[in-house]
C-alpha cells in the first residue's frame, strides 16, 4: 500500500475555534472557525486527478489507483491526521457588506506536510453542509466542479497564481439545481473538487472580525497570517500590519495585471474571493475572453451592471484592498495613511505589472520615451473595436515580428482572429499599427527570432475557452472523461505548439454563440 501523506493542525490548534458541534446553519461568534465532517457520499468516483500536483505534493501514483484515496478525496473518510474545519469569514458582495458567509460548501480536512517541508491545506468543495451553509445545501454539481478543477490547473501551467486542484470526484449522488434562476429546478449529478492552497484565508476573514468589533480575534488572524505567511515582514506591530497590507495590495494587483495579460474574467470579485496570498480563488461563472470586450463578464447575476465585467477588473482589485484596508484599521491604531500608501501601491504595481505584461505580448521591453504607451492603447483599441479573437490575435504576431519587412497587407494569421468580415477601413488601421509596432520591435536588443521566442512563451496557444470547458462536461455528464483527461494534458503546456491538438485552439464556433454555458454562465453552481 503507498504511504500516507503526514499532516499538521496549524489553523485548528492556533486559531480559535468554535465550540459547538451543532451543524445547523447559525451566527458563529469569537471563532475563526468551526469543527465539521464532511457528509458521506453514495458513490465516490475518481473522475480525474492532477498528476503533476500529487508529484509535488509527494502523492504517489498508486496512491490514486487505491479506491480508499476516492473516499477520502469525496468525504467519506478521512487519513490520520486530519482534522477537519469549516472556516469562518465575511464579504462584500457586489459593493454591499453581507456579514458572516464562511465555508459553506467547502471543508480543509487538513494541513499536509510536502516532501519540502512546506505545508498546504486540502480542502474538499462540495463535500456537504456545515454551519455556514445558510440556506444551501453545501453540494456541488459536476459542470461548476469540472470547471473549476481544469482551471486552477490551466491558471498555474499559464504562471498565474492560484488555488490548485487535486482532484475531482462524482460522486452517485445527484444535486437539485435551479440553472438559470426560471422556477426549472433539475437534478444534476454531484462532484467534489480537493483543492490545494498554502492557506485559504481571504479579505473576508478579517473583514468579519473587525465588522464585530472583535478586534481581539481581527489580532489574532493577523498575526497568523504573519508568522505562517509573510514571515519577512518582521514581528507583530503597526510596521508589519501596514508591510503586510501593502504586500497584500501589491500581489493583488500583479495578480489581476496577469489575468487581463490571459483574457481571465473571473465573475464573482467579492471580498470573500480575494486570497489573502494574491492566488486566483473560487472559480464560479468565470469565463475566458474570445473576442477583446473590456464590458464582458461571463456572469448572467452581473449582466446589467458589469461590476466584474473583463475592463473593471482592475478597479474593483483595488477596491476590495480598500475594504482590507478599513478592516485592518484597528490593527493601524486607526491611522489612514498606511490603507492610502496600499492603495497607491495598487496603483503603481498594477500600472507596472499591466504595461510590462502588454509590452511583453508584443516582444517588446516597456519604454514609453519610445512611445510605447501609447502604442500599446492604440493596439488595444485597435483590437476592441471590432469582434477579434484575443488569444489567436496575440499568438499570430510571433508570426510577423520574424517578417523581413513591415506587413504590406493583414497578415492571414491575424485575419483568422476576426469573428466576422471587418471593414476595410479597419484593416488599413490594422495594417498600420502592425507596420508601427514592427518598426518599433527593431529598436529591441533581441533579434526578431528570439522576440518571437519570447513573444511565444507569454502569449498562449491554449487557454481554458468556455466552449471547450463545456465539451469536456457534456461528455463527462454522458460517462465519457476522455475529453476531459485531453483537455487537462493540453493545459498543462499551454506554450507549446502541440501539433495534432489544433482543435482545442480554435475560436468559439458559432454552434456556442448562444449556448448556456459557453457565452453565459449562472452562479448556481
Ligand atoms: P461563492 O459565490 O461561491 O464564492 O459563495 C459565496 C458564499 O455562499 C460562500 O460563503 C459559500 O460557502 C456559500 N455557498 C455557495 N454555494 C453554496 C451551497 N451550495 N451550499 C452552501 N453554501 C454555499
Ligand atoms: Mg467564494
Amino acid at each position: 500500500m503507498a504511504a500516507l501523506p503526514r499532516f499538521t493542525r496549524r489553523f485548528v490548534t492556533e486559531l480559535p475555534g468554535d465550540p459547538s458541534l451543532d451543524p445547523a446553519p447559525r451566527q458563529v461568534a469569537g471563532a475563526a472557525w468551526s469543527p465539521v465532517q464532511p457528509t458521506p457520499v453514495a458513490q465516490p468516483r475518481l473522475l480525474a486527478w492532477s498528476r503533476p500536483l500529487a508529484q509535488e505534493l509527494g502523492l504517489a501514483d498508486d496512491l490514486f489507483a487505491d479506491p480508499a484515496t476516492a473516499e477520502v478525496l469525496a468525504g467519506n473518510r478521512l487519513w490520520p491526521g486530519m482534522q477537519p474545519f469549516a472556516a469562518n469569514y465575511g464579504g462584500h458582495q457586489f459593493g454591499h457588506w453581507a456579514g458572516q458567509l464562511g465555508d459553506g460548501r467547502a471543508i480543509v480536512l487538513g494541513e499536509l506536510q510536502r516532501p519540502d517541508g512546506t505545508l498546504v491545506e486540502l480542502q474538499l468543495k462540495g463535500a456537504g453542509p456545515t454551519p455556514y451553509s445558510r440556506r444551501g445545501d453545501g453540494r456541488a454539481v459536476l459542470r461548476s466542479s469540472l470547471r473549476e478543477f481544469l482551471c486552477s490547473e490551466a491558471m498555474h501551467w499559464l504562471g498565474v497564481p492560484t488555488t490548485r486542484a487535486l482532484s475531482l470526484c462524482t460522486t452517485g449522488d445527484t444535486v437539485v439545481r435551479d440553472m438559470f434562476y426560471d422556477g426549472n429546478p433539475q437534478a444534476e449529478p454531484g462532484a467534489i473538487v480537493c483543492r490545494i492552497a498554502p492557506t485559504f484565508l481571504r479579505f473576508g476573514n478579517y473583514e468579519l472580525p473587525s465588522s464585530r468589533g472583535d478586534i481581539a480575534l481581527l489580532r489574532t488572524l493577523a498575526e497568523f497570517t504573519l508568522r505562517h505567511f509573510f514571515a519577512e515582514l518582521g514581528a507583530p506591530g503597526k510596521p508589519a500590519w501596514a508591510a503586510l497590507l501593502r504586500e497584500v495590495a501589491e500581489r493583488t494587483a500583479r495578480l489581476i495585471a496577469h489575468w487581463q495579460a490571459v483574457g481571465f474574467v473571473h465573475g464573482v470579485l467579492n471580498t470573500d474571493n480575494l486570497s489573502i496570498l494574491g492566488l486566483t480563488i473560487d472559480y464560479g461563472p468565470y469565463g475566458w475572453l474570445e473576442d477583446f470586450d473590456l464590458g464582458w463578464t461571463p456572469n448572467t447575476t452581473d449582466a446589467g451592471q458589469r461590476r466584474y465585467g473583463y475592463g473593471n477588473q482592475p478597479g474593483i482589485g483595488l477596491w476590495n484592498v480598500e475594504r482590507l484596508g478599513i478592516a485592518l484599521l484597528p490593527l493601524l491604531d486607526g491611522d489612514e495613511a498606511p490603507v492610502h500608501d496600499a492603495l497607491d501601491a495598487y496603483r503603481t504595481s498594477y500600472a507596472a505589472a499591466a504595461t510590462q505584461r502588454f509590452a511583453a505580448k508584443l516582444g517588446l521591453q516597456f519604454d514609453d520615451a519610445r512611445g510605447d504607451g501609447a502604442l500599446l492603447q492604440d493596439g488595444l483599441d485597435w483590437l476592441g473595436a471590432q469582434e477579434t479573437d484575443m488569444t489567436l490575435y496575440f499568438r499570430a504576431l510571433a508570426g510577423v515580428v520574424t517578417a523581413a519587412a513591415p506587413p504590406a497587407a493583414l497578415p492571414d494569421g491575424v485575419r483568422a482572429a476576426f469573428y466576422r468580415a471587418v471593414p476595410e477601413a479597419h484593416e488599413r488601421q490594422g495594417v498600420e499599427w502592425l507596420r508601427r509596432w514592427w518598426s518599433r520591435t527593431r529598436q529591441e536588443a533581441l533579434p526578431p527570432a528570439a522576440l518571437a521566442a519570447a513573444m511565444a512563451a507569454v502569449n498562449p496557444k491554449f487557454v481554458l475557452r468556455n466552449w471547450l470547458a463545456q465539451t469536456a462536461i457534456d461528455a463527462a455528464q454522458q460517462g465519457d472523461p476522455a475529453p476531459l483527461h485531453r483537455l487537462l494534458a493540453v493545459l498543462q503546456q499551454p506554450f507549446a505548439e502541440q501539433p495534432g491538438n489544433d482543435d482545442l485552439a480554435q475560436k468559439r464556433p458559432d454552434w456556442a454563440r448562444n449556448r448556456p454555458g459557453c457565452s453565459a454562465l449562472s452562479c448556481s453552481s
